[in-house]
């Protein structure tokens, strides 16, 4: 459960439970990065407490977090001013940067087959929670960028990623989960690759079918395909890719839609748009979705997946922090 409170205009409590040892968490703000590494402390039952302070919006005091404001299971609290969030399971640290500005609601008339009893009895007749988001691995000594948002102007991604001290020219290696234009929007900017040293990663099947789409619906991706043709790799499902990532078929959403493997993390793009009504009905679907009975069976045998590997899913979108904290 992810918890928002107002946003803060000084210090805020970061308070949050999580199951995968070791873990570290870092989260930064709006003006000052501000990292707190914390010390992991008692277990109790398969769970952890991990208590963070940060300073946000500039804020530059830390106070202890109490831990008897947590809660069972996980908690996060979370302001409009986060919009980075690092956690850090074994050899692999995963960074969430919030691609869009403020808030974001998907209207609940996206899932039509949610029906008006269900939609209100999970109180989202206002919409459901959630981001436009990306994700940043360093594993195996690489810095590794899942998706790209929207690009600029309505994107965040760069300035994200600057805020802690990345620059697009750092990033090695960018792996796509599928090509809709919130996802690799970012990758241009202008006529221009943001990204000039990036290999880029993305299945083959996702490829195929977005160069026969028609010219109205594939201008996007033509173009940016074009613009890194030189340094494109396709991959089959079930590639492990540098920096040990595992390709994964997520097929559904889009043909070639692919979740990614990276340590204890699972990258799931687009498999859930309204995590508060999907995660619980995954036989829901949002318009979205290219072949809906692929899309259901896909977010099924993905979640299963990670229970049965005890993996942290992050999502394109799922509401902040963009991780699901179980
Ligand atoms: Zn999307």
């Amino acid at each position: 459960m992810i918890r928002k409170i107002a946003p803060c205009s000084g210090n805020i409590i970061i308070v949050a439970h999580l199951r995968i040892l070791p873990v570290y968490a870092y989260l930064c703000c709006n003006q000052n990065l501000s990292r707190m590494k914390t010390n992991l402390r008692k277990s109790l039952w398969a769970a952890l407490t991990l208590a963070l302070t940060l300073s946000a919006c500039g804020g530059s005091n830390a106070k202890k977090a109490d831990n008897e404001t947590a809660q069972p299971d996980t908690t996060l609290v979370m302001t409009d001013s986060i919009t980075t969030v690092s956690l850090r399971t074994g050899d692999t640290k995963l960074t969430w940067l919030k691609d869009n500005a403020g808030e974001k609601l998907m209207p609940h008339t996206l899932f039509p087959d949610a029906t008006d009893g269900l939609i209100d009895s999970l109180a989202l007749a206002n919409g459901i929670p959630s981001t436009i988001s990306v994700f940043l691995a360093e594993r195996e000594r690489k810095l590794i960028l899942f998706d790209t948002g929207n690009g600029a102007p309505q994107g965040h991604m760069a300035e994200e990623m600057k805020r802690i001290g990345v620059s697009p020219a750092d990033i090695k290696l960018l792996y796509l989960t599928h090509f809709h234009s919130d996802h690799i929007g970012g990758m241009m900017r202008g006529d221009t690759v943001l990204f000039p040293n990036a290999e880029v990663y993305a299945s083959k099947a996702e490829y195929e079918a977005w160069m026969q789409m028609p010219k109205e619906q594939n201008a996007l991706v033509v173009k940016t395909m074009e613009a890194y043709k030189d340094r494109l790799h396709l991959f089959e499902f079930g590639d492990t890719l540098p920096g040990g990532v595992v390709a994964l078929d997520a097929a559904g959403h889009t043909p070639g839609h692919t979740a990614y493997r990276a340590g204890q993390f699972l990258i799931v793009g687009d498999l859930m748009h309204g995590v508060a009504l999907q995660r619980e009905h995954p036989d829901i679907c949002a318009s979205f979705d290219m072949d809906k009975g692929a899309s259901a069976t896909a977010r099924k045998r993905i979640m299963q997946y990670a229970e049965d590997n005890d993996l942290r899913m992050a999502g394109m979108h799922f509401p902040a922090p963009g991780f699901l904290m179980k």
